[in-house]
């Protein structure tokens, strides 16, 4: 018998479940295990660390509850702050495009009719036009740092 055939079986042995193999593996399995004294050992053995693991109660120490406490609250803060800024920049460039849609058809029009009417220099409409055309982008801005720092401030250091 070569060693991938005793690899192969201790591989299923391995598996957490051994009732979700096909008919197949496990009349295969259990033919091998028949004929193969180190492969019954080695499932032996194996059961009984399996048995021993599981017999070793396990209770987590008033530290480590208190820090994954600590730690799972910071994280839910953090998506919630995430959520929060995803929401303002989605409303953020909504206002912004359409603000944009709506006011420069009129701001160039306006602008042309100041120009005509003042006989302004071309280059100050245009640069005013510029101003307004990104005003909207500019507010925008202003309003998600100032939203987005009183975030970070309220985050900080959330288990203190
Ligand atoms: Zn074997």
């Amino acid at each position: 018998m070569s060693s991938s055939v005793h690899e192969q079986a201790r591989a299923l042995l391995a598996a957490a479940d051994l009732e979700n193999f096909d008919r197949g593996q496990h009349a295969w399995l259990q033919a091998h295990l028949a004929e193969c004294a180190a492969c019954r050992d080695y499932q032996a053995a194996a059961g009984s660390v399996i048995r021993a693991l599981r017999t070793q109660p396990f209770a987590a120490d008033s530290d480590l509850v208190r820090t994954t406490l600590v730690r799972v609250r910071a994280r839910a803060l953090e998506l919630r702050q995430q959520r929060e800024r995803n929401r303002l920049a989605g409303a953020a460039c909504s206002f912004v495009g359409v603000s944009a849609a709506i006011t420069i058809p009129w701001s160039w029009r306006c602008l042309e009719w100041i120009g005509a009417a003042t006989s302004a220099a071309s280059w100050l409409c245009q640069v005013g036009f510029a101003f307004l055309w990104i005003a909207p982008a500019l507010i925008v801005s202003a309003v998600l740092l100032a939203r987005g720092s009183h975030l970070a401030h309220d985050g900080e250091h959330p288990w203190q």
